[in-house]
């Protein structure tokens, strides 16, 4: 077997940011602490966490009044920072700023009088914060279908924007449509599909023809994760999303193949050596990697855990 691992995979800085975050914050504040969501979509970063003190919540009215409360990187809506305002409860916002540049986006078009179309996932917790921006303003579309069934008039202002963790190519054709039903809608210069996204996909697609199957290191509910595994399927690659070494099935692989691996943006580097060294004893396997491109991207944390110190451990 030859394994082709693929690169950029794994971590962005905004997973990394806010992991980090929530470590720094563990370390000042000790637990327990409140996450409202899961910092990140990631099954072991959230089962981690959980074993040490972290109580992930999807309700902000049952994070006790006055509790510390981190939000996620998936970012919230306005209606849930008003509830956390009215319980005082103590904010650390570990929002990716790639999905606030979105929130903003929103509001801006908002402002400005635009009915907003939205491409993204239904109940994706991206999608819920951005909707709950400028409710009633904006229509979330999932498909074509949904692009055909906008009931927009042709002499509303309309705008578009994008989840950040799409598929490239499938927001593009769902774009073209709603450019070619609403030739004046616009939208971001570059839609709102982040870097990491967009550089995962394409440092996947860049191998694509060589391989014979596809591993994607990442959870069930991790929207990237899913984007990869779709990608290599609809090039007719087998492709089998997994949370670690764990899951994988020897019974996949006869051990003459060519397999790629890959991660999404939250899944971490010890996931993704875990599955090379099972495939590496299992089927004798030797790594080659192939990069597309170099990333440099960081992001600070957020203002209330820079330069703060642990407190004493009593
Ligand atoms: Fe931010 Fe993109 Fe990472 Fe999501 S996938 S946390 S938008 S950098």
């Amino acid at each position: 077997m030859k394994i082709v691992l693929a690169r950029p995979r794994g971590f962005c800085a905004g997973v990394n940011m806010a992991v980090t975050a929530l470590e720094r914050a563990l370390e000042i504040y000790g637990a327990p602490l409140y996450v409202y969501h899961e910092i990140v979509h990631n099954k072991h970063i959230v089962d981690r966490f959980r074993h040490q003190g972290v109580i992930f919540l999807d309700d902000i009215d049952l994070v006790p009044s006055g509790a510390r409360v981190m939000y996620s990187a998936h970012g919230v809506s306005p209606l849930v920072e008003t509830a956390a305002a009215e319980k005082n409860l103590h904010v650390i916002d570990a929002t990716c700023p790639l999905v606030r540049k979105v929130h903003w986006q929103a509001a801006r078009f908002a402002e400005q009088g635009y009915k907003i179309v939205l491409v993204g996932h239904r109940d994706h917790d991206e999608v819920v914060g951005v909707l709950g921006v400028a409710p009633g303003q904006i229509t979330l579309v999932e498909s074509l279908a949904d692009v055909d069934a906008l009931d927009l008039s042709s002499t509303d202002k309309i705008a578009f924007l994008t989840q950040t963790t799409l598929s490239v190519d499938e927001a593009n054709v769902i774009i073209s449509q709603l450019k070619r039903r609403y030739p004046h809608c616009v939208g971001s210069p570059k839609e709102d599909i982040c870097y990491a996204t967009q550089n995962r996909q394409e440092a996947l697609k860049a191998v694509l023809d060589d391989v014979d199957a596809v591993v994607v290191v990442g959870s069930e509910n991790s929207s990237n994760s899913n984007r990869l595994a779709e990608i290599a399927a609809e090039h007719g690659i087998p492709a089998y999303l997994i949370d670690g070494p764990a899951d994988i099935d020897p019974t996949w692989f006869r051990g003459d193949e060519v397999v790629a691996v890959t991660a999404g943006a939250s899944a971490p580097e010890d996931l993704v050596e875990g599955c090379l060294d099972l495939l590496c004893r299992t089927f004798g396997a030797h790594v080659e990697e192939r990069m597309t491109r170099e990333e440099h991207v960081f992001f600070p944390l957020p203002l209330e855990l820079r330069e703060k110190e642990p407190q004493p451990v009593a």
